[in-house]
């Protein structure tokens, strides 16, 4: 009791130093999908999210992220529902073991294609290494999300899933698994594929997946530690006025997860792994500016389908924009 006392008072004063934020798809991108969510959903669907996130069990540490202070209720539960969205992450922490143990799960995170280019062609392959199974755990989630039989401690779990991995696998490279003769069981989303000099230590190197899942913070640098609420919003709503919701309307598939995969997949022969991306080597202004651009795309595709998602299982009304242009 005490250590969870303990362990709920540093997460509040971590919140309330926004010392928690930090810059990647892992967390700035997965918390602009959710903010961008959040703007698409009627207040009937935003206040059952609400109370579900609140129901989460006890040792999931989900419902702690709910602030104490005096801010709007209104700004408390989206910063809530934006934080859930990275609660997968959250819990990869080994320093809570119990909740690691029972909570974590790495092949979740992805959904792989594997692939290969002969002769300039992509050629599909089949493979024994695990390809992850985030599309498979996003129809078991919105199957939990929608049964009325289910607690709401279960519809947390399955709604901070939904929120994280509906994310992830609009991230191209949580789609693919690329095989070279450098890589023959497959590059793991980019993670083996370096983009430093081949002498350069370990730790210091990055590679391809870091560079897709981080490019929101590198492109757009937070100012004097800025707060998320602070940083976050002008991101997304210069997403959104660049790739406007209206424009997406037809090409939402809800509910079709496996489409989403495929259309993220796409891009990953034609602007992932563009004939200018090199082998140890930092990718050239160009490809930067296309892949931030993408990024952009991604991220606010993501939180359409998300939010327009959550309506149709909270929401019990049409978006308006009333509940778009609140907050
Ligand atoms: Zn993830």
């Amino acid at each position: 009791m005490l250590k969870t006392v303990v362990k709920t008072f540093l997460i509040a004063l971590l919140i309330s130093t926004c010392a928690f934020s930090a810059s990647a798809w892992d967390d700035a991108g997965h918390k602009l999908s959710a903010y961008i969510a959040w703007q698409r959903m009627t207040a009937q669907a935003r206040e059952q999210a609400t109370r579900i996130l609140l129901a989460a069990p006890e040792d999931a540490d989900l419902s702690v992220f709910y602030s104490s202070d005096s801010r709007s209720a209104a700004t408390k539960q989206r910063e809530l529902f934006m934080i859930a969205a990275t609660w997968a992450d959250i819990v990869r922490d080994r320093k809570f073991k119990e909740r690691y143990d029972k909570y974590h799960h790495g092949n979740w995170h992805y959904a792989d294609t594997f692939w290969t280019t002969t002769g300039g062609k992509i050629e599909y392959l089949k493979s024994d290494e695990d390809g992850g199974k985030a599309v498979e755990k996003l129809y078991d989630f919105e199957k939990t999300l929608r049964d009325a039989s289910e607690s709401d401690q279960e519809k947390a779990i399955a709604l901070a899933w939904i929120l994280h991995l509906g994310g992830d696998i609009h991230q191209p490279l949580h789609t693919s698994a690329r095989i070279t003769e450098f890589e023959p069981k497959g590059d793991q989303g980019g993670n083996l594929f370096l983009l430093n000099p081949k002498e350069t230590p370990r730790e210091r190197s990055e590679n391809l997946h870091w560079f897709w899942d981080s490019i929101v913070g590198r492109t757009i640098a937070r100012q004097n530690d800025a707060c998320d609420t602070d940083y976050l919003p002008p991101i997304a709503n210069s997403m959104m006025k660049k790739y406007p919701s209206a424009r997406t309307q037809n090409r939402l598939a809800l509910g079709n997860f496996n489409e989403w995969q495929k259309e993220s997949f796409a891009y990953n022969p034609t602007d992932v792994f563009s004939n200018d991306l090199i082998r140890f080597q930092t990718p050239s202004a160009k490809y930067k500016k296309n892949a931030f651009r993408l990024a952009e795309q991604q991220l606010a595709l993501a939180g359409y389908r998300l939010g327009e998602m959550l309506n149709q299982i909270l929401g019990g009304e049409a978006t308006t924009n009333n509940a778009a242009k609140k907050n």
